[in-house]
């Protein structure tokens, strides 16, 4: 089919042009003495993304999945009990992994499209007297749902508790995109990965962690190798890494940071609501409604629920099949119910205008009823309007 496939799933998202030609490089000694001019400023200018000046940043070559385990069996010991809440295939995937490593799981179960309880946590953790949770786990956004937590409510109801607990967001479709602030909000582990915000290819895991999480590396018990952050800090103070890094991916992730820093965190968190917002508008216009419940939505990722009577799943091969555009499933029990828009990393308003177009022919083809232009025109107007 001419002309390009048109990705708008929640990751990976877009590689901005820039971005590609920086890692079109030559393959270079990563044992050389100038080795560390590249890894150094990279570790330093990734505290600002993650808004930290007392923390450490990583970078793994891995994914975020990867980041979960990280954050876990560097801290933790085997048997210690861990709080998670499921409110998505993400959640859910993190709380499976907490089992199969051999933690202490409580979950506790959330409706799909609602975010972190935050007065159920604060209670929950004031009834722990004993101390006996050791890791808070949060899903900042949670992709599967299109679901926004605020960790700052988060830290707060840990506080509020007297709880000492470490706090550990995944912030893999929020970080880069979505406000974040390591420091002021308490968060002893913040896991990202390369492919959403940070506009790269899947391959790395990005962290950071606060003094409190490094000084637990020092005691913790699980077995750990490849993923030990031990080793990371022992090779980074010098401007190495305990193995082969990506050159690709590593002069890719500074020509990111070098987009992300000029446009400032700020003015990026700004653009990813403003383009949500257009989406939201295009979605209320079609009489179609959110996964995420008021209040929790996702300026990264949309999930959009059909009629009853429709499958959501005709909704993607369409698009996919036809007009070349690229939407992301519903996962595990959203399947079928819900399409997901992703618009993060390397967006504007015509792009995404494009986009919605490509999902009302798409929804048209599949017999859901929607005015043609309805959604388009409701985003249009709010771009319009809202433009610089
Ligand atoms: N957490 C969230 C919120 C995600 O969206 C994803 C992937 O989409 C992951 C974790 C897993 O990351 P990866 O696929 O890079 O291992």
């Amino acid at each position: 089919m001419a002309g390009r496939n048109h990705l708008y799933i929640p990751g990976p998202t877009n590689v901005p042009v820039e971005i590609m030609s920086a890692m079109n490089v030559v393959m270079e000694d990563h044992r050389s003495p100038i080795f560390p001019n590249l890894l150094k400023p990279i570790l330093q200018d990734l505290k600002k993304v993650f808004r930290t000046e007392t923390g450490q940043a990583f970078y793994f070559p891995a994914t975020g999945t990867a980041g979960w385990e990280i954050a876990l069996t560097n801290t933790l010991n085997p048997g210690d009990k861990v709080l998670i809440y499921r409110f998505g295939q993400f959640s859910h995937l993190w709380a499976q992994m907490c089992k199969r490593l051999g933690l202490n799981v409580e979950v506790h179960e959330v409706t799909w499209g609602l975010g972190i309880p935050v007065d159920k946590l604060e209670a929950r953790l004031k009834e722990d007297t004993q101390h006996e949770i050791k890791a808070v786990l949060a899903t900042h956004n949670e992709t599967a749902t299109g679901v926004t937590s605020k960790i700052g409510d988060v830290r707060k109801a840990m506080d509020a508790a007297g709880h000492p607990a470490l706090l550990f967001v995944d912030g893999v479709s929020s970080i880069a995109s979505l406000d974040f602030r390591m420091d002021e909000w308490g968060v002893d582990g913040a896991i990202s990965g390369s492919q959403k915000g940070f506009m790269l290819p899947a391959g790395a895991a990005i962290l950071a962690f606060s003094q409190k999480a490094l000084k637990a590396t020092e005691t913790a018990t699980f077995p750990r190798c490849f993923l030990d952050l031990t080793d990371q800090m022992n090779n980074n103070k010098d401007g190495y890494t305990p193995y082969t890094p990506s050159i690709p991916m590593l002069y890719g992730l500074r020509k990111s940071l070098d987009m992300l820093l000029a446009e400032g965190m700020d003015n990026v968190y700004a653009r990813h609501f403003r383009l949500a917002e257009g989406v939201r508008k295009a979605i209320a216009a079609w009489g179609l409604t959110l996964c995420a419940q008021p209040g929790f939505e996702s300026n990264t990722v949309s999930a959009v629920v059909v009629p009853a009577d429709k499958d959501a799943r005709d909704v993607i091969s369409i698009a996919f099949k036809k007009y070349n555009l690229s939407l992301g499933g519903g996962l595990s029990e959203l399947a079928g119910k819900v399409f997901r828009i992703g618009h993060m990393g390397d967006m504007n308003d015509v792009s995404l205008l494009g986009a919605l177009a490509g999902v009302e022919m798409a929804m048209l083809d599949a017999g859901i009823d929607i005015k043609p232009g309805s959604g388009v025109a409701a985003a249009i107007e709010y771009y319009r309007s809202t433009a610089a």
